[in-house]
């Protein structure tokens, strides 16, 4: 065993448990499972940091069984008791801070310093929805008959939260705070990828004082875990966030029930910059819409529409700011990004780049060939004389790659940017406030940014429309997604 993978092996057994135990949590205990072995695989050496077993179906509904358990108890709770416990979670998130972050760069491929920020944000969005158990409210309804008619919100049940690889602990407590807020149980499914950092959160739940099966944690692939736990009758919702194709057969399986989805899937996102802005500021942000989390980002501003008065002179200067974009290794405290997460993945990216240059794109900066060395590297990619029309333009290549399209008028970027199945995020840079105004208005998206990019809080509503997905998932917005409605009536006029 070499340093580097006998911390890791130190950090999963102070944040986790035994590494050999590694598999899903149930109640307060690991639970290991009886299926193939499943490599958990060091994005930055390519090697393989444990192996763990796939879980299986009775362990799905062991773990759903535990959650219903869990969650009659949490939602008798009183509301501020339940706020009291999530800000302990978010604290507590606080004190385990730096292992925690540095067991998500070792095993997502994200760098520490993005580890951190997410980290952060991660006790942030505890401490938001531990403020609105005792402040979701149901309404007295003034009906004209002498009753009195008022609503109750009720919390839905048992949540199956499913996650992707990009954001593991952040996209988890993304999911999870909102609906425990409203007194669900959550089943959390994170990516087979990236396994242990939600395994850890739902530890420091329970250490929160949250009820054993509040947080639950399945570990295995999609296909084991995903119609086991969606046709199970304890499961009253299912929150995804992954890949277009995934959320399609997610969304079947549960119209079967039927229960309702919250999707937030893939995204083509169009960073519109007009001849009259702030180049320089366009640029820098440019850079970071495309390269952010090298790139494994679902809002990421993929498409750059670069109006032709400043197209050449402008692409030029996001080449060279993307070439020097330093790619290094998760822990490297000076690194810009680091490696792919898996090497499906890594490989995808690399084949899109290389259909995109035989589509007649031409290659700026970046390119096919892997920087070199061990792990899943890739080199940040700008190409230059795309059309909106190439399958480059189109399709989600969730790597560092963006596309610079020209455009000529306002109208041919509205209509360039809304010409794509997806339609998560985007954004409009002009010094023209009207203009700014009348993009946003136009611009078919479900998050809009204007002369920015990529800032986000969980106190504001994410998500997206058509092939992104539907459904809001943060903000208070959110909080209609994980309570139903109950109407409650009762006479009260005086007489007969
Ligand atoms: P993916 O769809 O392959 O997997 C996502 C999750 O679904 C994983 O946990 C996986 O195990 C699970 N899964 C796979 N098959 C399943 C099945 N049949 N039933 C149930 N679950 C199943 O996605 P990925 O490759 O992990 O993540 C990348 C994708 O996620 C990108 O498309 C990206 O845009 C998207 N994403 C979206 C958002 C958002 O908020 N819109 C955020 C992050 C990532």
């Amino acid at each position: 065993m070499n340093q580097s993978s006998s911390d890791f092996h130190a950090l999963v057994a102070s944040l986790v448990g035994p590494p050999s135990e590694i598999g899903s949590f149930i109640g307060s205990e690991l639970v290991t499972g009886s299926g193939a072995m499943l490599p958990l695989v060091d994005p930055a050496t390519g090697q393989t940091l444990l192996q763990f077993a796939d879980t299986d179906a009775g362990i799905v509904h062991a773990a759903l069984g535990s959650c219903q358990a869990g969650q009659k108890q949490w939602a008798a709770f009183s509301a501020q008791r339940r706020g009291e416990a999530l800000a302990q979670l978010g604290h507590l998130v606080r004190r385990d801070a730096e292992p925690l972050a540095r067991l998500e760069a070792i095993t997502s491929g994200k760098t520490i310093k993005a580890a951190r920020a997410q980290v952060a944000a991660v006790a942030e969005i505890f401490r938001y929805y531990a403020g609105w158990t005792d402040k979701f409210l149901g309404n007295v309804i003034p009906v004209p008959g002498g009753q009195l008619n008022y609503t109750l919100r009720e919390p839905l049940g048992v949540v199956l939260a499913i996650t992707p690889w990009n954001s593991p602990i952040y996209l988890a407590a993304w999911n999870v705070a909102p609906a425990l807020a409203m007194g669900n149980a959550v089943l959390l499914k994170p990516s087979e990828l990236t396994p242990l950092t939600a395994l850890a959160l739902a530890k420091l739940a329970r250490e929160a004082g949250l009820p054993s099966g509040t947080l639950n944690v399945v570990n295995g692939l999609g296909k084991t875990i995903g119609d086991a736990a969606i046709g199970n009758p304890i499961t009253k919702k299912v929150v995804f966030v992954g890949s277009t194709q995934t959320g399609r057969a997610v969304n079947a399986a549960a119209a079967q029930r039927p229960i309702s989805c919250l999707l937030e899937l893939g995204g083509k996102s169009a960073n519109i910059v007009f001849d009259d802005a702030d180049l320089d500021a366009a640029c820098r942000a440019a850079v970071v819409a495309a390269c952010a989390n090298t790139g494994q980002n679902c809002a990421a501003g993929s498409r750059l529409l670069v109006q032709h008065g400043v197209y050449d002179r402008f692409v030029e200067s996001v080449g060279r700011a993307v070439a020097d974009y330093r790619i290094g290794h998760p822990l490297d405290e000076t690194a810009d990004g680091g490696p792919i997460n898996n090497r499906a993945q890594y490989e995808r990216i690399q084949c899109m780049v290389a259909m995109g240059l035989d589509e007649g794109a031409r290659l700026v900066t970046g390119g096919v060939t892997p920087p070199g060395g061990p792990g899943f590297f890739v080199r940040p990619t700008v190409l230059s004389h795309v059309n909106n029309t190439m399958r480059i333009a189109r399709e989600e290549v969730f790597g560092p790659v963006v596309v610079a399209i020209p455009f000529d008028t306002e109208a041919d970027a509205i209509a360039i940017a809304n010409d794509s199945e997806f339609a998560l995020a985007g954004a409009v840079w002009t010094r023209d406030v009207a203009r700014a105004h009348r993009v946003a208005a136009q611009v078919n998206a479900g998050l809009l940014w204007i002369n920015m990019y990529r800032d986000m809080h969980v106190a504001t509503p994410f998500g997206g429309n058509d092939s992104s997905g539907y459904g809001r998932s943060s903000g208070a917005e959110c909080l209609y997604e994980y309570t139903k409605t109950k109407s409650v009536w009762l006479p009260i006029a005086e007489g007969d």
